[in-house]
């Protein structure tokens, strides 16, 4: 039955919010995606979460598939979290000296992670993809590095970098500021396309430091490769002395608790994780062998730092959520419950002809206004399908329900979200796709 658009939501508090915050930040926000440019409307301010419910300034409520874009696998405000970062406040919220929580949380990270024997604590996930391009132009002496159109990996210079026109080509910089120079030494190349890669190593042979992928790309729509592609991947690294470099902010401690890595039973070089190791607490970290991570200052002469790396409030919301995580069978119930939702909503929209597609991994989802089966590549997705997404965006909130505020990114199910929310999501959804 087609229910017809909702009428829009009250959104007077927060628009007066935005009114004030555009005065003190450019466009009104501290990352660019929060300020609602692909969808219809201005941002919502967010006032509190809790479980899988958020609730904006002007009272509305939603169940949230965004989860703080990753970080919030155990659903807002979860009570363990919360206690244990009460707990350790009592102490003092920094002292830039080590403190015994950093040894916990990295001895839960190393103890149950095969690919990680030494790590390093950062504050965000870009600082940690920084610093792991670092450590591997210093531990191979080279310069160059090869990422994957379609992939993100933080905002550090030599990363926002996009393809140039040809099929291996120097990037070309995706943000004014960067330094021409600096995107000289990062070679773009599409994702899924052997041949790419294997002509980028020809024309570069003996200078590439490091090939970065995430471990399942998850920034620009979900694009899940192949399991042959990401081994060929692993290989022509080895073959060639560079170093494979699996960027795990978004699908570490995600897709299992050894993230993409176990999914697909490769080793990479070197790993770096974010968003859930802080349990909503700003973190990073990269890791890698003990041979590798001698080369990080002061052991080695790889200099990487921070004032705030390891906090102590930070280390005990890490800790507390992979506590969680860490229990028998979390992976299999949350995997489980997130893949009966996308299933159940790619049935009706196949059953009904329509053009939608749900790609899903674990607890990732994305949804593609697209009739293609697989989407691989960055240039397979279809821009002007994104007009769709801003409706589905719009009448989504209309009834309850919050994505992420662009048609390029995933949602997340959360261990918070139970049946009952992911039924009334599951309903929203039809009506959204009916229209
Ligand atoms: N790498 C990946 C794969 C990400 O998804 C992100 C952020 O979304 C980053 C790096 C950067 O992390 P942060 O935003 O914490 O700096």
């Amino acid at each position: 039955v087609n229910t017809g658009s909702k009428p829009d939501i009250s959104r007077a508090k927060s628009a007066e919010l935005y009114e004030k915050s555009k005065t003190y930040f450019p466009g009104g926000v501290n990352s660019p995606v929060r300020a609602f440019k692909s969808v219809y409307g201005t941002p919502l301010f967010i006032e509190k979460g809790d479980g899988c419910y958020i609730w904006d300034a002007d009272g509305n409520q939603f169940i949230d598939f965004c989860g703080s874009w990753g970080p919030l696998i155990l659903g807002h405000n979860n009570p363990k979290i919360r206690e244990k970062v009460t707990e350790v406040m009592q102490n003092g919220m920094s002292f830039g000296a080590p403190t015994a929580l950093e040894n916990e949380l990295a001895e839960l990270i190393i103890k149950n992670n095969r690919f990680v024997e030494k790590i390093r604590f950062t504050s965000s996930g870009t600082e940690a993809v920084m610093s792991a391009i670092r450590l591997a132009r210093g531990f191979t002496g080279r310069d160059k590095i090869i990422k994957f159109e379609g992939c993100y990996h933080g905002h550090s210079d030599s990363l926002l970098v996009k393809a140039g026109s040809g099929l291996v080509t120097f990037g070309e910089t995706s943000s004014a500021g960067v330094p021409k120079s600096f995107a000289e030494e990062t070679i773009v190349i599409p994702l899924n396309d052997t041949n790419a890669i294997e002509q980028a190593f020809a024309q570069f042979k003996d200078q590439v430091a490091a090939v970065i992928i995430e471990g399942i790309p998850a920034n620009n729509g979900l694009i899940i490769q192949d399991e042959e592609y990401v081994k060929f991947l692993r290989k022509i690294c080895t073959d060639n002395g560079s170093l494979l470099i699996f960027d795990e902010v978004i699908t570490g401690f995600r897709v299992g608790f050894e993230g993409a890595a176990a999914h697909y039973g490769i080793k990479p070089d070197i790993v770096t994780y974010g968003k859930i190791i802080g349990g909503g607490l700003p973190v990073g970290m990269y890791g890698a062998s003990a041979e590798i991570m001698a080369h990080i200052s002061p052991d080695g002469g790889v200099y990487q730092a921070g004032t705030l790396s390891g906090n102590p409030v930070a280390m005990a919301a890490g800790i507390a959520t992979l506590t969680e995580l860490n229990k028998s069978s979390f992976y299999k119930d949350l995997n489980a419950k997130a893949q009966g939702f996308v299933e159940s909503i790619q049935r009706f929209a196949t059953a009904r002809n329509y053009r939608f597609k749900v790609f899903s991994v674990g607890s990732i989802f994305w949804f593609a206004f697209t009739d293609k089966e697989k989407i691989q590549t960055a240039d397979d997705i279809d821009a002007g399908s994104m007009e769709k997404f801003k409706v589905m965006h719009r009448e989504l909130l209309n009834r309850g329900i919050y994505l992420g505020p662009s048609g390029y990114e995933v949602g997340f199910v959360s261990a918070a979200h139970t049946k009952v929310e992911l039924e009334k999501a599951k309903r929203a959804i039809f009506e959204a796709l009916d229209l």
